[in-house]
């Protein structure tokens, strides 16, 4: 997979980029994000990438020539990339839309900033995406939010793929169960006998009832969900 960026603070990116799971995915090449500066593609001499909204009001836009020309200039070969425009107002970002792009040979996003970016930038835009109902001071946090759930679902990224189908929101989307390790006892807290055991059978099933009582009392419309859809068995019902 590979995403371009385009923001106006590149710099925001270089820890991530760098850093953990995404950070070696990156450096061994089995995925590839480059950070644009949507600053490299004005044409004028002070490199100017907003301007006061029409109408009047506060804040500034950013201006839609610098956004065009970067998507016409990296879009000049190879295949179109799937398109995400960061908004608080867009679709509400989650685990099923991350599997979604995570399918997508290339993606690119789009962070916006300041008031946001002028209303025709929206014509290159394949989906407006939010990750959550709060405003933020622009879509480099939110495009850092969405790459990393969307690039440790890539195969090959995560070490371990029975973390990825541990995870909360992956089988069937339950919350995920608790998780202990040594010392088997700290400060009076012990571990659940059953783990301590060795019994992998008894140990899966505490596992998925401690995730069913989870998503129970933390998401119960998630369960009212996959009852309708007739998704529980008999057992976990019980
Ligand atoms: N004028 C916008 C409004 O009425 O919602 C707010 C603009 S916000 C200060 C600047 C930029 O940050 C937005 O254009 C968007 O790219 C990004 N942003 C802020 N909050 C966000 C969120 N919850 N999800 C996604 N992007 C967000």
């Amino acid at each position: 997979m590979r995403i371009d960026v385009l923001t106006v603070l590149p710099g925001l990116f270089d820890c991530f980029l760098k850093e953990g799971v995404i950070g070696k995915a990156i450096s061994s090449g089995k995925v590839e994000v480059k950070v644009h500066n949507i600053r490299d593609f004005t044409t004028d001499k002070h490199r100017v990438v907003d301007d006061v909204p029409y109408g009047g009001g506060p804040g500034m836009v950013l201006k839609p020539e610098p956004i065009f020309r970067a998507y016409d200039e990296l879009t000049k070969e190879g295949e179109k990339p799937y398109v995400l425009l960061t908004e608080p107002w867009g679709e509400k970002f989650n685990q099923e839309m991350a599997v979604e792009l995570s399918k997508k040979p290339r993606l690119m996003i789009i962070c916006g900033r300041y008031e946001g970016v002028d209303e025709r930038v929206k014509s290159l835009v394949d989906r407006e995406v939010s990750i959550g109902d709060y405003v933020l001071t622009g879509g480099e946090l939110p495009a850092m939010v969405i790459m990393d759930a969307v690039l440790r679902l890539i195969p090959g990224v995560l070490g371990n793929l029975e973390s990825l189908r541990a995870d909360s929101f992956s089988d069937r989307g339950l919350l995920g169960y608790p998780n202990y390790t040594r010392p088997a006892e700290f400060r009076g807290m012990k571990v659940p006998e059953v783990l301590l055991s060795g019994h992998h059978k008894k140990i899966e099933s505490w596992r998925k009832e401690q995730s069913l009582r989870k998503t129970l009392e933390r998401r119960p419309e998630i369960i009212e969900n996959l009852k309708r859809k007739g998704l529980l068995t008999k057992e976990e019902l019980e």
